[in-house]
């Protein structure tokens, strides 16, 4: 794709600024960040183990 494309989209692919290893895609991001900062603030007993 010749295309530059300056806004991050849902479904764009993430990578490392770092190291460059992938991340997943931003709405896979956002959703964890999501669940950590829920964590943070009710912490559950009943967490899973991933
Ligand atoms: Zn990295």
């Amino acid at each position: 794709m010749k295309f530059e494309r300056p806004e991050i989209r849902e479904a764009d692919i993430i990578t490392c600024a770092a190291c460059g290893h992938n991340l997943g895609t931003m709405a896979s991001i956002r959703e964890k960040m999501n669940k950590a900062y829920q964590q943070l603030k009710r912490p559950s007993p009943a967490r899973k183990l991933q």
